[in-house]
């Protein structure tokens, strides 16, 4: 059974069980792919880099959206092209490695940490990916993590969103930042002006949606951020729906608002 399915031309998601973490391709012209945020079980990676074989494609480049360890795994079986990071993302993989490592190990044992940090930086305020097979503009923000960035595929009308405008979890702010929800609020904007260039949206958890999911999904997390603000008790149904640890975050998010009236 293939596991990467094709949601728009050239590009290729695969869906994993833990947490419906997301693997994204996006194929070149020629015979040279980009591949976002690789996950997660060994086997998983190992089974992406099976199939892009059987096409004749060859990994040119990786990208990792943000600096927690599900967006930075790796196997030598994906090849040993350039993995980029933003800046302030690569920073913060070599400022905490061995917690990020933990962290790996304790959500996933059989999770393969070897290369977890090997992601290089790309120049400050960088706007566009050095993969000269495809245009592909790096939309770096503060949500979520630091050095978070969505890519945008504007001939393919894509937007990999990291974790940023999932179905299946609300708004997870870095509660390290000065101004978490401000911060993600300012994310939302970058995203929502991107909104109108963009039919697919793949969220590094959960469902692939359309443009109108795209901003279905934009309006939702902005609701959900106004009723955190705002001190209400969240109908947000991602909540109800999702794990234990889902609101155990969002749990935290409200001490957070309510600690920094
Ligand atoms: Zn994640």
């Amino acid at each position: 059974m293939s596991a990467l399915r094709e949601v728009a031309p050239d590009v290729l998601v695969a869906t994993h069980a833990y947490c419906t973490t997301t693997t994204t391709v996006l194929l070149g012209p020629g015979s040279e792919c980009l591949v976002v945020d690789p996950a997660v079980l060994p086997g998983e990676i190992d089974a992406v880099a099976a199939e892009l074989d059987e096409r004749g494609v060859r990994v040119g480049l990786g990208f990792s959206t943000h600096p927690h360890w599900d967006h930075l795994l790796w196997r030598s079986s994906l090849g040993h092209a350039r993995r980029l990071a933003t800046r302030a993302a690569t920073d913060a993989v070599r400022a905490h490695l061995p917690t990020v490592r933990a962290e790996a190990r304790t959500s996933v044992p059989e999770v393969d940490t070897t290369a977890l940090g090997d992601v290089e930086a790309l120049p400050r305020g960088a706007r566009t990916l050095p993969a000269p097979w495809r245009h592909v503009q790096v939309l770096e923000h503060r949500a979520h993590a630091p050095g978070h960035a969505a890519l945008l595929v504007p001939d393919r009308r894509t937007l990999m969103a990291g974790d940023m405008l999932s179905d299946v979890e609300v708004p997870l702010l870095d509660l390290t930042a000065d101004d978490p929800v401000g911060d993600y609020h300012a994310a939302l904007d970058l995203l929502a002006a991107a909104a109108a260039d963009v039919d697919v949206v793949v969220p590094g958890h959960g469902g692939v949606g359309d443009g109108r999911e795209l901003r279905r999904r934009i309006d939702h997390d902005r609701r959900y951020l106004q009723e955190l603000l705002g001190s209400q008790p969240s109908a947000d149904p991602r909540l109800e729906r999702g794990p234990d640890w889902l609101r155990a975050e969002h749990a935290a998010a409200v001490r957070w608002v309510r600690d920094h009236r």
